[in-house]
């Protein structure tokens, strides 16, 4: 096929991909931005595989046949609660293809290559690497193959730091010295290495951010890679990745209210976390329990319900009963809008994903601030399996991991409810003052139960008033 037939398949794939995340911008159009993003990517690798150079299809064959299956297991098998492991793992497959090719084309060219191709290898293999290893362990704390909390050391930042100019020094030398062979693979063993220590020392909380950054190293290298094999989309694409991964973790980092750098390099969550015996004496003698009969009836009679969602949420799968629930309150003349923290559950937008499968309504959802703003008026804030981002140790303590966090402001509501299945902590590790306020009432259960119970009696309430 002609190069020209070929750059119009990439043309139409790179407008898909920009439309597609015009797409997920917005909660509404996400769905249709999904679909518009991966016909663009058949369209992109339709125009590659029509490419002159192909010598042979069997090994594409083979290649697509593998990541199919692997891909349909991963989705089949994964679930939605275990999400963020499962971007860790892609990341990392990503970053080691990125890697792999640029090896791959330095072993069969070497010093026959330009400065400026060497260049580009380089820059791929080094952030295809970096991803890789960082990937993994990001995957490794995230499902607790590895312990979750910092792994700290002395004079961590400043090795890590003086490992990556040394790294980023043979890369350069490289450039101008592309035959150096023995150089170059050390340059990737290094950067494995670094992937490995700077993922190290970033814990509990600042996962997401992490993952986000990740993506964008995994972007960063799949563009170098378009240069290496010259090829546009991959180029375009891979600058979409690095760009929309970098922003997210911006984004990710203000919602914590935490600058990059101290996401990086801050160790954040390193102070070891309460005891168990500590935590028992945090709260002894001072939790005010409820029944799903009480909340059904405090729910009955409110004004404004609003509902702070949590990864319990998702572990549960409890968003369509919740879905439900609010359905019936409405009908009855109760207001109910959700309120959605930004690092609600594992993974950025889980809350919406959720819901959204659920059926409830886009414009009740809320961001932090509006919801904040609504809170003081609701007769009832109800928690369902959130703990760290309605924790207002966030406000009250400084010394405190997850001090500046913006929170939900739940408890300044009439009555908050709690249900969760017991006083142990959330992600950060941290008890929660909200569940001994003067206003808290907690409802242990699993969160599908309580609220299916809670549904339960109000429906019986509505059966008996007709
Ligand atoms: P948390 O992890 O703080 O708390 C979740 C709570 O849900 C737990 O305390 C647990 O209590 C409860 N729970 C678990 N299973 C159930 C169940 N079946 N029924 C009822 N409750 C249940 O979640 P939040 O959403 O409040 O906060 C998210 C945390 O995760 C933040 O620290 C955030 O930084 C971090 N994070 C966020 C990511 C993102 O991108 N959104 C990614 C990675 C981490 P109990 O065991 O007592 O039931």
């Amino acid at each position: 096929m002609s190069p020209q037939v070929i750059n119009l398949f990439y043309f139409i794939a790179a407008l898909c991909f920009i439309l597609g995340i015009k797409g997920m911008t917005d909660p509404k159009t996400a769905r249709l931005g999904n679909i518009i993003a991966a016909v663009g990517m058949t369209v992109a690798v339709i125009g590659t595989l029509l490419k002159k150079e192909i010598v042979g299809y069997e090994l594409i064959a083979i290649g697509f046949l593998v990541g199919g299956v692997i891909g349909t297991l991963i989705s089949l098998f994964i679930p939605l609660t275990r999400l963020p492991e499962r971007i860790a793992l892609s990341h990392a497959f990503g970053g080691l293809a990125a890697s792999l090719v640029g090896i791959a084309e330095y072993y069969r060219h070497g010093a026959e290559m330009g400065s400026i191709k060497i260049a580009a290898i380089g820059f791929e293999v080094l952030f295809g690497s970096i991803t890789f290893t960082g990937s993994l362990i990001a995957f490794g704390k995230l499902s607790e193959i590895l312990p979750s909390p910092p792994i700290t050391y002395k004079f961590q930042n400043q090795s890590n730091i003086l490992l990556f100019v040394i790294t980023v020094a043979i890369w350069i030398y490289l450039i101008f010295y592309p035959g150096a062979s023995h150089i170059f693979y050390t340059m990737v063993g290094l950067a494995f290495l670094i992937g490995i220590l700077i993922v190290l020392p970033i814990g509990g909380a600042d996962m997401p951010v992490v993952i986000c950054l990740l993506n964008s190293y995994a972007g960063l290298a799949a563009s170098a890679t378009g240069f290496v094999l010259e090829n546009n989309i991959l180029i375009i694409a891979g600058a979409l990745d690095g760009g929309s991964g970098f922003i997210l973790a911006i984004l990710m980092s203000r919602a914590m209210n935490r600058s990059f750098a101290n996401v990086l390099f801050g160790a954040f969550g390193a102070v070891s976390s309460e005891s168990k015996q500590k935590q028992e004496e945090f709260y002894a003698g001072k939790v005010k329990v409820t029944t799903p009969e009480e909340v059904a009836y405090l729910l009955e009679n409110a004004r404004l319900v609003v509902v702070a969602p949590g990864y319990g949420l998702a572990v549960s799968q409890a968003q369509f009963v919740l879905g439900e629930l609010a359905k019936v309150l409405k009908s009855k003349g109760v207001d109910v809008k959700f309120a959605i923290h930004p690092v609600a559950g594992r993974m950025p937008g889980h809350m919406n994903v959720l819901l959204a499968e659920a059926g409830v309504p886009y414009e009740d959802l809320l961001e932090l601030e509006p919801s904040n703003a609504i809170l003081p008026e609701a007769d009832v804030a109800i928690v369902v399996g959130a703990n760290d981002v309605v924790n207002p140790l966030a406000r009250e303590d400084k010394s405190s991991p997850i001090a500046g966090m913006p929170i939900l402001d739940v408890d300044r509501a009439r009555t908050v409810v709690i249900i969760k299945r017991s006083l142990a902590p959330g992600f950060a590790g941290v008890p929660n003052p909200l569940f001994i306020k003067e206003n808290s009432l907690m409802l242990f259960a699993d969160a599908k139960q309580a609220l299916q119970e809670i549904l339960n009696n109000i429906k019986g309430v509505v059966s008996r008033l007709h």
